[in-house]
Formats: C-alpha cells, sequence, structure tokens
C-alpha cells in the first residue's frame, strides 16, 4: 500500500511534464499531440501503478523517455512503407501490387501540379478523364470500348446495375465465390438489384443448365473466375464461346468477373494457364472486368472492357460518378499499362511480373548477398540459414501454384520466436516474415535488389539494440 501511494505521489504533472518537453530540441510535435500524449502516458502509469503490488516511482528520466516515445509514435504516419518477406508477390493485406519508380514518378506529377485531367488540350473544352486510358486499354485488350472504375468490385457492380437491375443473372454453381473482404458475388448481385439464378452442380455445369435457366426475365449469363479456389477431379464449365453462342441466340449479353485478369499469358512462362483478358474479349464476350492492382501490376481500380454500345451505357450509369477513379490512379494505371506494348519490358519493368518470373537462381543470388551483409553481425545473436521454400502469387492468381524461392531463416539464440516475430513487425520500417518450424523466414523473391542494402542495415540495428 504505502509504496502505492507513493508511486502515485510521484506522478509528475501533466502542466510541468508540457513544459519539460517542449525545453527538448529533438521534439518539434505540436503542443496538441504533447499533451494528448503526456496525459495518455500518465493515464497508464497510473492504472499499471493501481494494478500492481509492488512498485517503485519512476525516475524523471525514465517519465522524459515514456513521452518522447509516445510523441514520436503519434508522428509517424500510420501508413507505412514495409519490407515483404512473406513471399506472397500480390499481398492484399500489403498493398497487393506495388509500382516501379517510373509509375510513382507519375503520380508524383499528376499530385503536385495541375493536369489535363478533365480538358481537352486540343479542343481547350471540357474532356473526359477515361479517355486518357481508354484507347490504349483497347489497343492492348482488342476491346471496342473501356471503362475504368475503383476496384473490380465496383466493376462488377456498375455492370450488374446497369446491365441486369431487376432481372435475372444465371451463374454456375461452381463459380459462386467469396473473395477477400467478403467480396461474394450474390451479395453484389443483390446490391445491383439483379437476381440471381443458380445453375449445375458445384462440380460440373453443361451447357443444357444455362439453357433450361432461361427464361422472358433473363438478363445475362454470367461467367466468374473462381480466383482463389480450384475444383479438381470430376468438373466441367462451359466454354465462354458456347455461352456467347448461347447467349446471342436468345439475345442475352455476356459478362465474365475475371477477378485478377493478365495481358499476358503465363503458361508461356511455365506458370498454370490462366485465361487472358485478350481470349475472353476475342470470345465475344460483352462485357469483362478485372483488377488494376493484381496480375496487371498496377493501381487499384477495376477495369471494364467490352462492346461499345453496352460500355457507353455503363458509362451513363449516375453510379459512375459515386465510382469514378481519381487522378492518381488514372496516372499510375497509363504508366503501367504502356508497359504492356512491350511484354518483355513490361515482365522486366512492372515489379509484380518480375517478382513472378524471376527464377530460383536470381532469388537465390539476392538471399545470398543479404546473408552476406549481415552474418558476421549477427554471430551472435541468431542462427542464419539460406533455405529453400515456396512463394505464391497471390490475389486469387493460381493459387495452386507454388513457385520455388529461397528464405533467409533467423533461428534466434536469445530471444523466442515470437518475440522476434513481433519485434521486427514493430520496427520504425516493419520487417514482415513468417514463421515456420520454429524459425522466422524471410522470402527473398517479394524484396527488391534495391531494398537490400536497407533491409540489411535494419536488421543489425535491430539486433545491435536488442542486447
Ligand atoms: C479480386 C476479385 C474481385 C474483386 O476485385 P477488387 O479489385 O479487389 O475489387 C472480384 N472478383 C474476382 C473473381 C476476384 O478475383
Amino acid at each position: 500500500m504505502d509504496s502505492m501511494n507513493k508511486c502515485l505521489r510521484a506522478i509528475p504533472k501533466v502542466d510541468e511534464c508540457i513544459a519539460r518537453v517542449q525545453c527538448i530540441e529533438a521534439v518539434t510535435a505540436p503542443g496538441s499531440i504533447i499533451k494528448s500524449a503526456i496525459q495518455d502516458v500518465i493515464t497508464v502509469q497510473r492504472k499499471s501503478i493501481l494494478a500492481s503490488s509492488n512498485c517503485e516511482p519512476l525516475l524523471d528520466e525514465e517519465w522524459m523517455n515514456l513521452f518522447v516515445a509516445e510523441i514520436e509514435r503519434r508522428m509517424t504516419p500510420h501508413l507505412k512503407r514495409i519490407f515483404n518477406g512473406t513471399g506472397i508477390v500480390i499481398h492484399t493485406n500489403l498493398g497487393r501490387s506495388i509500382l516501379s519508380e517510373k509509375m510513382t514518378d507519375q503520380l508524383v506529377q499528376a499530385g503536385g501540379y495541375y493536369s489535363n485531367l478533365e480538358f481537352n488540350l486540343q479542343t481547350g473544352k471540357r474532356g473526359s478523364r477515361y479517355s486518357l486510358v481508354e484507347d490504349i486499354i483497347c489497343d492492348l485488350t482488342g476491346a471496342e470500348a473501356a471503362l475504368v472504375v475503383n476496384n473490380n468490385a465496383a466493376a462488377v457492380l456498375i455492370s450488374l446495375d446497369t446491365l441486369a437491375e431487376g432481372r435475372e443473372v444465371i451463374v454456375s454453381r461452381g463459380q459462386l465465390v467469396e473473395i477477400g473482404g467478403a467480396f461474394r458475388i450474390p451479395d453484389v448481385m443483390d446490391k445491383s438489384g439483379a437476381k440471381l439464378v443458380e445453375v449445375g452442380a458445384t462440380n460440373r455445369t453443361h451447357l443444357h443448365d444455362y439453357e433450361d435457366a432461361i427464361t422472358e426475365n433473363t438478363a445475362m449469363l454470367l461467367r466468374v473466375h473462381t480466383s482463389n479456389f480450384r475444383i479438381i477431379g470430376f468438373t466441367s464449365e462451359v466454354p465462354a464461346e458456347e455461352m456467347v453462342e448461347l447467349a446471342r441466340s436468345k439475345g442475352l449479353t455476356t459478362m465474365e468477373d475475371l477477378g485478377s485478369g493478365s495481358l499476358i499469358d503465363f503458361s508461356r512462362y511455365g506458370f498454370p494457364k490462366e485465361p487472358t483478358v485478350q481470349e475472353i474479349v476475342s470470345a465475344g464476350v460483352d462485357v469483362v472486368t478485372f483488377s488494376g492492382d493484381k496480375l496487371l501490376g498496377g493501381p487499384q481500380a477495376g477495369i471494364i472492357v467490352g462492346n461499345r454500345s453496352i460500355i457507353d451505357r455503363i458509362k451513363k450509369n449516375p453510379l459512375n460518378r459515386a465510382l469514378r477513379i481519381d487522378k492518381f490512379t488514372l496516372a499510375a494505371l497509363e504508366s503501367v499499362l504502356r508497359e504492356y506494348y512491350d511484354i518483355d519490358q513490361a515482365l522486366q519493368n512492372i515489379p509484380t511480373l518480375r517478382m513472378i518470373t524471376t527464377s530460383a537462381q536470381v532469388v537465390k543470388k539476392r538471399a545470398q548477398s543479404l546473408l552476406r551483409r549481415i552474418k558476421s553481425k549477427l554471430i551472435q545473436d541468431c542462427v542464419l540459414q539460406l533455405i529453400p521454400t515456396l512463394s505464391k502469387v497471390g490475389g486469387g492468381a493460381m493459387p495452386e501454384f507454388n513457385m520455388q524461392s529461397w528464405a533467409l531463416q533467423f533461428q534466434p539464440l536469445k530471444m523466442k520466436i515470437v518475440e522476434l516475430e513481433r519485434g521486427l513487425r514493430q520496427l520504425k520500417t516493419p520487417v514482415i516474415g513468417r514463421i515456420e518450424n520454429d524459425c522466422l523466414l524471410l522470402d527473398v523473391r517479394t524484396i527488391q535488389d534495391r531494398e537490400v542494402g536497407q533491409l540489411a542495415a535494419l536488421l543489425i540495428q535491430f539486433f545491435e539494440s536488442e542486447v
């Protein structure tokens, strides 16, 4: 009891703390942040004093350190750059696709200066923001027209709302997917006012299943890429061409939600076959939607391509105004799309594509370079080893496919594995790995060459500060 009262009496006064902290040269935070940080630190300390049976009053210096640490925490941006050591290239929680320097330069230009976002420089009149990328998308996909909205979920929503509101949309049971973040086709369909008609069995759907379900109220036949799961074994889905033929004979619209949607045929590089946007467009599907930040490797966006008269109707939907993309998206998207005019260039210059197609040997070289930089410094703290591992594409693309990769394996000698994981996660620039067999792995496939030096320095600093 005595020790508790002693501790409580030793809690400093807020006003005095503020004055003292403001004298510290390194603290440049606004007064309001200093004040609330100090108040919070004191509240937390008071609680912990009341909860403890035996406490020692903090020294002046210890209080100051707590205040400064809390102020610093509040002054650092919440959205932080991190090192992705998970080996998952398109990691939705870690920001999906990242942009090259060339692409971020475009963002900086678009953000820091006025632009011709909706101003036609030829006529001097109002222009359309979509026209800045529509031609390029059409060039690359072979589609007649294109529109870009906020993300692929929005693309599906506005397309269904425009083309099937109050009417029936037929979907195969095997394609009624839920992808991350609670995007479920039946729910989106509900919001759009379209009525879902499920056909076939989970593993097999035939053309006659669609045919039998068509009524006078049917608006559309919809195909959905199953993205993050696969049904294997005795399965069957109707090819796009056959569905298009059936729909045309009945005067119906066809749509495909491609999900990741690639412009490159990855099977040419030893990956599983995923349909390309061009293939689906040339099969005659009227509307095709896909993401900007999955396999395309660009910013968050939903790209809608297809038949001109249909895209025109979607453009006029009032929802389009609510789902419209901003100039940052356009700047980055145009920059990414331009890379696709030369496929070899795209594979090199688009970070997502480069990381996916980098050979295991090249990843190993990079991992060796990281190991070389830290090995002698960390010898007391960790058993370090390079080990082969498997990385994933992520983003719902090729879910069952593993890429051979290399990881740096940390077996800490002076702390628990969960402490190491947490410690790295809470660094100023967090390092995110994964725990496997009581070791922490950093898969180097998702670490860029330009990050190796910085990561090495950060790791060395972390272990030095721990001992
Ligand atoms: C990822 C995905 C979506 C959602 O795309 P976002 O760009 O994340 O909105 C929709 N449908 C499928 C099949 C997907 O894979």
